[in-house]
């Protein structure tokens, strides 16, 4: 396990309350947990929202596994990008007597790794990875481009941290968008204005900021750099616990990244810009018990009837 990050008083007693009243199940493992019915109501309905507020774009619905071929998150630069948040699957392809080392090693809770072999897969980290070479291999996109939902998804990211807003597996809510490249930047910016009203109208206090992605070293500081000047990056931040607020979705435009990775081409052949928008579903549901307290019967009536109807 990698170094983990500590947490303020107030994340931690927000993290037991968390588990106390079975909203989060706890593994062992920093950011790693379960979720009881009350949390899982909360979010499928947070995601119905996110449904209702993507509906008049008719978005093409995709779904993927929460594994990806390992290429592709080579192709996409990811190991540059992000080497310290990438998860990888390796498994065991040895004889008897390998098997038996390795068993014995596990039996001890000792390192059996060097009996692993890398395979062809990687964890997902963003829902939107899997939708690029997935529509660039139709072809040209059509007139006026493509909105793709790719659902509430599972994403992996190797941060453990005692911080219960900070997991290492959670669900992405990811719409992506791809065209020409004034109407994908326009989609990213309208979209973070709804996203911000969708929020508010939950009871969040919640407010829009440029943003940056943890790029890693000293080569990432540039990337961030970059992407603050040019407004790539915004997001949704509401207080959770903690001295920060926590970015609770993002609005991200990519300009011709994924385009010039998968030969993403508009109807004419001009190359295609891409967007995507991530609603990080658990952050979400932990802004709302964090605000409105940890049984949902009791909240405001009108974030009730938001989320419940009635
Ligand atoms: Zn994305």
């Amino acid at each position: 396990m990698g170094e983990v990050r500590q947490a303020t008083a107030d994340q931690a007693a927000f993290r037991d309350e968390l588990i106390q009243h079975g909203l989060f199940i706890a593994s062992g493992v920093p950011g790693l947990y379960g979720r009881g019915a009350t949390f899982e109501d909360i979010r499928n309905r947070v995601d119905a929202r996110i449904t209702a507020a993507a509906q008049a774009e008719a978005p093409e619905s995709m779904r993927f596994p929460p594994l990806l071929p390992r290429k592709q998150i080579e192709s996409i630069g990811y190991l540059h990008s992000f080497p310290h948040l990438a998860g990888s699957v390796f498994a065991f392809e040895g004889g008897e007597d390998e098997a038996l080392l390795q068993s014995e090693r596990a039996d001890r809770h000792e390192d059996w790794s060097e009996f692993q072999r890398m395979t062809e897969l990687a964890l997902v980290p963003a829902a939107c990875y899997p939708v690029y070479p997935a529509v660039a291999a139709r072809g040209p996109l059509p007139v006026g481009g493509v909105v793709v939902d790719a659902g509430g998804a599972w994403v992996f990211r190797h941060e453990p941290s005692e911080d219960p807003a900070r997991l290492q597996m959670f669900h992405q809510r990811e719409i992506v968008r791809l065209g020409a490249p004034e109407e994908v930047r326009t989609w990213r910016d309208d979209w973070s204005e709804r996203g911000l009203a969708l929020l508010q109208s939950l009871g969040l206090d919640a407010e829009r900021d440029r943003a940056t992605d943890p790029f890693f070293g000293r080569g990432g500081r540039m990337l961030a750099a970059n992407q603050r000047s040019q407004e790539l990056k915004l997001e949704l931040l509401v207080a959770i616990a903690g001295d920060e607020p926590t970015a609770v979705a993002s609005f991200n435009y990519h300009q011709d990244h994924f385009a010039a990775i998968y030969g993403l081409a508009q109807h004419d052949g001009d190359v295609a810009h891409t967007a995507c928008l991530g609603f990080g579903q658990e952050r979400i549901v932990l802004a709302l018990l964090r605000t409105h307290g940890v049984d949902p019967p009791s909240w405001p009536a009108e974030v009730r009837r938001e989320l419940w109807g009635a």
